[in-house]
């Protein structure tokens, strides 16, 4: 029997590139268990589907659609099946609702290592404070842990803030937690 090679691939948000996870995952395991790591790796809760694209979300192949249980059309198809090659990316949506975006390109195929358990998280970007962009206005520090995405989008730049004044002045937005 030939052993199964890695595959290591860089996951990213689609539109907040910066936020990234390195992958890896043997090619015989599944869809599945990459939807399992990714789930992990970005904090996304267990309660949406998720679905694979061949391409582009929405507009090119699905690859399958993971159930929040884990199962689903997706779940039993390897990742040698998918025919990738260094550089080739694929795309993954976290909830059809928030319609959370992954790029996941595969930077290289490798051996495993013994002894490794996988899919594995291996690294991700540097994380840098940021400061709520209220806060800052009257001349305060404080560490933003949430983006109002209500505001992001009107403003077409990344409206960071902390806890409090997300509490504040911005009540009846959508606003994620930051992931760092
Ligand atoms: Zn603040
Ligand atoms: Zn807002």
């Amino acid at each position: 029997m030939t052993k199964s090679k890695v595959y290591v691939f860089n996951t990213a948000l689609k539109y907040r590139k910066g936020t990234w996870r390195r992958i890896e995952i043997k090619g015989d395991q599944t869809l599945g268990d990459l939807d399992g790591i990714i789930r992990e790796a970005f904090n996304h809760d267990d309660h949406h589907l998720s679905e694979f694209f061949s391409g582009r979300v929405w507009n090119s192949n699905s690859l399958g659609v993971i159930e929040p249980d884990g199962s689903g059309s997706g779940d039993k198809k390897k990742i040698d099946e998918l025919e990738l090659v260094k550089g080739s990316a694929i795309e993954y949506v976290y909830d059809f609702g928030d319609d959370i975006q992954h790029v996941i390109k595969l930077e290289k195929i490798v051996e495993p290592v013994a002894g490794a358990k996988y899919p594995r998280i291996t690294s991700k970007n540097k994380t840098r404070n940021r400061y709520c962009v209220s806060c800052k206005k009257i001349q305060k520090k404080s560490v933003a842990t949430w983006i109002c995405m209500d505001c992001t989008e009107e403003e077409r730049k990344q409206v960071l803030l902390c806890e409090d004044c997300l509490e504040d002045e911005h009540e009846d937005h959508y606003a994620e937690e930051l992931l760092s």
